[in-house]
């Protein structure tokens, strides 16, 4: 169970959606002037698409670390909502600040967990 209201999670659901369409609209246009994009998908039309948008490693290999790392971390985030577990520390089980998850969406631990990770 958590506190986060329909509201609040479908706008960050929203957020976590446009992060993810920036990732691969730069992904795309890069793949594009090498004409390797081909047949591979057609752009979805909706936000709420880039969801279930598929990508093959081969492509992702060209992101940097950085968004690779940011890309799974988003789409992890989309599936806790999914199966309910959004917003819910993933490393003690409490539920994550509401502050935190504004700053950052696609975060999957608490702000004190986060800061036992770092150090
Ligand atoms: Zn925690």
């Amino acid at each position: 169970m958590h506190r986060l209201d329909a509201k609040t999670l479908k706008r960050l659901r929203r957020r976590l959606l446009e992060e993810k369409q920036r990732i691969l609209r730069t992904l795309k246009e890069s793949l594009e002037e090498e004409e390797r994009w081909g047949a591979m998908t057609q752009e979805p039309m909706d936000l709420e698409d880039w969801a279930h948008f598929s990508y093959s490693e081969e492509m992702l290999a060209r992101l940097s670390a950085r968004e690779l790392d940011l890309l799974r971390a988003i789409d992890r985030a989309l599936q806790r909502m999914d199966n309910g577990s959004y917003g819910i520390c993933e490393s003690c089980g409490k539920p994550i600040e509401p502050e935190r998850l504004e700053l950052i969406p696609w975060t999957n631990v608490c702000a004190e967990c986060a800061r036992k990770f770092s150090s």
